[in-house]
């Protein structure tokens, strides 16, 4: 491992270090062992340790998500698996399914990887064998870690994961058909750069630096002069693609779907993955982006199952705006839950077009709460009161439960959204994007249009 400039010649999804799992402790992750109380009973997040599913177990897993829970799954942003509506007595007898299915669930500090790892020949390298590596040091390692510490093996391809935050980095890269792994952290590219043996190596010692700033520490909080100085050789690469849609691998044909903001029911999907097999698909991969992949032949014609899976309400298409909303289970499937969620991301994809164009992020949360985007959004509705009332509050460039810059009376909701899109609408100049026209009517503007509306007489079912 050396310098930039003088540098040495230098499944898939997620391997995860296998390690003791402590009982849930604030700001850590729910898993199988130790599921999270929420508003609809015990949420069990799930990630097979191989990044890849049998087709056979993930339907094993979907029956077992309906006697166990309540048959409702999600996929989160980063591409867990989520199984929801637990309760105590049901996490063993989850547990047990999920193993008598052969599924090996990661525990511990997750080492992910891109979703096509080792199915795409345009991928730099394949990352499962450095992955599984670092996972298994990281395990052996003994440390204290932060339970959300994120570590990334990214061997290039379609959906590489540029777009996705991560303490730890390793990016594949090559130079003069030198395959180098090259160091981030933070977010940041060093200097660090060189062979796989050589990067584990300089991933632990970053692992060890972080551990020593207490077992809640993240990579941002090492001092400056903890990170390796330099900057990387890696080359530019393009966006990664969006999960959804078909991907022709060669000796395989991969099709990304996505639920309808990243839930669904078992008993939906279940028909979907019963023609997929037949149709010869042999396995299922999560995906950043709340989407699964089906991996199917090779010269596999997917069009019927791109037809049942958009019949069955999922998404198909890439550019499909409710792939730019983040909406939680909301009242449908959270006892926490004070708006139909999904009611409320339809109407605005329905009746507020302008605000759909690609460059806002849109959040929808059924309390303050916010589990469905923890971090930043720039514009975020979410249930509160209003004038004692249920109601519905509007948040700019900040989180579900960040003040709001104007609330409105349930009611009156969805001529709200209806008339916020109808006054960027005829706001936007030609050639400026949603996010930009947003910014120049500035919070008064926005609360006055969003305020302004009165029920329309039209019942917006759910709002
Ligand atoms: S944010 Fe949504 S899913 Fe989370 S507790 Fe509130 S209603 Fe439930």
């Amino acid at each position: 491992m050396t310098m930039a400039g003088t540098a040495m010649r230098g499944n898939e999804g997620t391997i995860r270090a296998m390690g003791p799992t402590p009982a849930l402790r604030r700001g850590a992750c729910p898993t199988l062992a130790a599921p999270m109380q929420t508003g609809d009973g015990l949420l069990a997040r799930l990630r097979p340790a191989s990044g890849s599913f049998t087709a056979d177990a993930f339907l094993a897993l979907l029956d077992a998500a309906e006697t166990f829970g309540t048959g409702r799954l999600d996929i989160t942003a980063r591409g867990n698996l989520q199984i929801r509506g637990l309760r105590t007595a049901s996490v063993a007898p989850l547990s047990t399914a999920v193993h008598r299915a052969g599924i090996v669930p990661c525990e511990g500090i997750a080492v992910e990887m891109p979703p096509l790892a080792g199915l795409d020949p345009s991928e730099v390298a394949d990352p499962r064998p450095l992955a599984r590596k670092l996972a298994e040091r990281i395990a052996g390692s003994g440390l204290d870690l932060a339970p959300k510490l994120a570590v990334i093996v990214d061997g290039g391809g379609r959906l590489h994961l540029d777009g996705v935050a991560a303490d730890i980095k390793l990016v594949a890269g090559a130079t003069d058909s030198t395959l180098l792994w090259h160091l981030l952290v933070a977010g940041k590219q060093t200097g660090v750069c060189g062979t796989e043996d050589e990067m584990i190596e300089a991933a632990m010692s970053v692992v060890a630096d972080i551990a020593a700033y207490g077992s809640a520490a993240r990579a941002r909080d090492l001092p400056v002069e903890h990170l390796p100085p330099g900057s990387s050789l890696l080359a530019y690469r393009e966006v990664s693609l969006s999960p959804v849609g078909r991907f022709d691998l060669g000796a395989s044909v991969v099709l990304g779907i996505a639920p309808a903001f990243g839930q669904m029911a078992a008993h939906v999907v279940r028909p979907l993955i019963l023609a997929a097999v037949a149709e010869g698909v042999s396995a299922v991969r999560l995906a950043p982006g709340r989407a699964f992949l089906l991996v199917g032949p090779a010269g596999w014609n997917t069009s019927a199952i791109v037809s049942l899976a958009a019949s069955l309400g999922f998404v198909v298409h890439a550019g499909d705006p409710a792939l730019r909303i983040d909406a939680c289970a909301g009242q449908v499937g959270c006892a926490s839950g004070r708006i139909d969620t999904h009611a409320v991301a339809s109407h605005l994809i329905a009746h507020a077009p302008a605000l759909m164009d690609g460059s806002l992020d849109l959040h929808v949360s059924g309390c303050a709460k916010g589990c469905a985007r923890p971090r930043v959004a720039d514009l975020t509705l979410v249930a509160m009161s209003c004038d004692g009332q249920p109601g519905l509050g509007i948040v700019l460039g900040g989180r579900a439960g960040d003040r709001p810059v104007a609330t409105k009376r349930l009611e009156d909701g969805a001529s709200a959204i209806t008339a916020l899109g109808q006054r960027v609408a005829e706001t936007v100049e030609k050639g400026e994007s949603a996010a930009a026209c947003l910014q120049r009517l500035g919070p008064a503007r926005i609360a006055a249009a969003f305020s302004a509306a009165r029920f329309n007489g039209i019942d917006h079912a759910g709002l």
